[in-house]
């Protein structure tokens, strides 16, 4: 706005010195034009002035010479001579000042032989009066004043005064028109740079009442402005506030350090509770006295790299120093920032020695565990290579034992007493019992671990065929079996059969007095399938939920209930081996339902 004042300003005086200059130079040209004037009216003046002198002298010489001729006294023509050099000179002085005008020219051409003439004729009646003869004197004079010489004198110097008086009157006119021009113009150029400064003036104000409303709203702004600072400062104490309160009360230590030379700078309680370290203390060490010296390079090579590379944070695991000696894990974050005029570093600390142990200490302990797993399962591979190299090869020698007393029974029959009889019977009753729980053996042992001979499997044909193998026991005991229909699942038939077998085998045996209801249920579930089979039997104590499963393990007498305690051993390994697991809910009232599951999974 202060631009556009002095713009107009200065384009104002810029005008205004022109409009000057003009009706200075104008002034000057029109004065000099008048000068000129005054000098032509000034040689006007001159001629006439000049022509009047002339006439004078002419009339002077023409009257001494009369008044000689009348009284005869020669002093009236002692000054002809002088007179008629003055007049000549006057006349050639009069040639030279109206050189300029051809008209004044000829008069005085006309002039200066009627002079001569005359001139001739008043010296020629003067000789005559010398010599007396004053009558041829007076004739001769009688004949000038007929001629007229004088008269014609008299008349050319009247046509030069009428002729100089009229260009007098042109060129006072010419002068006063210039002097009225120059006037007019001069009125202009003052009404103009009159004008002008008005316009200049309007100008000046409507830019000042603009400047004063620019001035106005810059101020109301910088009021604004002002407020708006104070407001962010304010926010930014109290956000100060608040990141000191961040700092210095975090649980986690914190610290700030001077990038350039790795001193302390600022730390907070938590790190001098952790580290051991007062403030102070802190403040006159570098980053480098909490940690053990040997990673010192590793740490100077790191806040070389970190400085080069510009990250916004950077993440580290390192070991630190506590004062008491003792080493502690840390995982560290470092941010940059500007701490007064100094580059520095913001650093948050985590003590993960406690993590870093438990870590260890798991993966000692996974390391013991599969150490023993494998152990486990090489010792459980021994096993079922002793199981069954001892059950098959005990095959041989039983059959023997048992058929050589069977024999022996045959061929004496009738010659042993009772008692021998008895002990005969008793034997190959362990013979056979024996023969049992080496041929359960052997099948426990051939669950073996390869997936080899796993297919689909349609479990509706698998219980339909144990329904087979029991059908007469079923008839027997007037038991019912109830059968949802099954699902096909992937799996080993043989082992999916002697599951069921088992399962449907010990209902019917752990039977209460009622007759046996056999329930063979299944759901789907996410992943694969759960089926149960439930009786109505004897049920069991919840004590042997788990026992029954363990191999050998046998809740009755053999005198009660016949078996050898490997049958639900071999029912679990088998629902393991098909990724499931098998359990039993059970209560002496409503019998037992055992619940196994079978994945999916190929
Ligand atoms: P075994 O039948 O040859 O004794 P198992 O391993 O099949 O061996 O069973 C272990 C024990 O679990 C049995 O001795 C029996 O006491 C108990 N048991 C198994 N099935 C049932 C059932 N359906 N009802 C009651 N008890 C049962």
């Amino acid at each position: 706005m202060k631009l556009t004042i002095e713009k107009t300003l200065i384009s104002g005086i810029i005008i205004a010195i022109t409009g000057v200059l003009a009706i200075v130079v104008i002034s000057i040209r029109q004065s000099l034009r008048l000068q000129d004037g005054s000098a032509i009216i000034r040689h006007s003046h001159e001629v006439i002035r000049e022509t009047q002198e002339v006439l004078n002298l002419s009339t002077r010489y023409e009257l001494s010479v009369k008044n000689f001729l009348l009284t005869g006294d020669p002093s009236f023509v002692d000054s002809l001579d002088s007179d008629t050099s003055l007049l000549e000179s006057k006349i050639r002085a009069l040639k030279e000042l109206t050189a300029d005008n051809p008209s004044q020219q000829e008069r005085i051409d006309l002039l200066l032989n009627y002079v001569h003439k005359n001139r001739a004729l008043l010296d020629e009646a003067t000789r005559m009066s010398r010599g007396k003869d004053f009558q041829a004197a007076a004739t001769l004079i009688a004949t000038g004043a007929t001629i007229g010489y004088s008269r014609q004198i008299q008349i050319q110097i009247d046509r030069m005064d009428a002729e100089e008086n009229r260009l007098l009157d042109l060129r006072r006119r010419a002068s006063q028109g210039v002097a009225s021009g120059l006037q007019g113009v001069l009125w202009v150029l003052t009404a103009a740079v009159c004008i002008l400064a008005m316009v200049v003036l309007s100008k000046v104000k409507v830019d000042l009442r603009k400047e004063k409303k620019v001035r106005d709203e810059l101020s109301r702004f910088n009021r604004e402005l002002e407020q708006r600072v104070r407001l962010q400062t304010a926010e930014l104490q109290e956000s100060e506030g608040k990141y000191k309160y961040l700092f210095f009360k975090s649980p986690l230590p914190k610290w700030i350090y001077d990038q350039e030379t790795l001193q302390f700078l600022e730390v907070n309680e938590a790190a001098v509770r952790h580290y051991g370290y007062s403030e102070e203390e802190f403040v006159r060490m570098k980053i480098t006295d909490i940690r053990p010296p040997e990673d010192t390079p590793r740490l100077l090579s790191d806040v070389e790299e970190s400085i080069a590379s510009h990250e916004d944070s950077r993440h580290g695991a390192w070991r630190h120093t506590k004062k008491n000696g003792d080493i502690i894990f840390v995982e560290v974050t470092a941010h940059p920032i500007e701490y007064g005029h100094r580059k520095a570093r913001m650093v948050v600390v985590n003590d993960i020695t406690e993590r870093k142990r438990s870590e260890l200490l798991l993966r000692q302990l996974n390391e013991d565990l599969k150490k023993r797993a494998a152990e486990l399962a090489t010792s459980n591979a021994e096993l079922e290579r002793f199981a069954y190299i001892a059950s098959h090869d005990l095959q041989e020698p039983l059959r023997m034992v048992s058929s050589f007393l069977q024999l022996l029974q045959k061929r004496y029959q009738g010659q042993l007493d009772e008692k021998a009889s008895q002990y005969i019977h008793y034997a190959v009753d362990g013979a056979e019992r024996m023969k049992a729980l080496i041929l359960d053996l052997l099948e426990y042992s051939r669950v073996g671990v390869g997936k080899d001979s796993f297919g689909a499997v349609d479990m509706n044909g698998i219980v339909a065929e144990v329904g087979d193998i029991f059908r007469e026991k079923i008839i027997a005991t007037r038991a019912r079996v109830e059968i949802d229909p099954l699902p096909e699942v992937h799996g080993d038939k043989v082992q999916l059969t002697q599951l069921f077998q088992n399962l449907v085998g010990n209902a019917l045996k752990y039977r209460s007095g009622e007759p046996p209801v056999i329930r063979i249920r299944v759901t789907e579930e996410p992943g694969g399938w759960l089926f149960s089979v439930g009786d109505n039997g004897i049920g069991i104590d919840p004590l042997f939920f788990e026992k029954i499963f363990i191999i050998f393990q046998r809740l009755h007498n053999k005198s009660d209930y016949s078996g050898t305690g490997i049958g639900l051993a071999i029912c679990k390994k088998i629902v393991e081996r098909h990724g499931g697991r098998i359990w039993v809910e059970s209560t002496q009232e409503n019998g037992s339902t055992f619940f196994f599951t079978i994945t999916n999974h190929q």
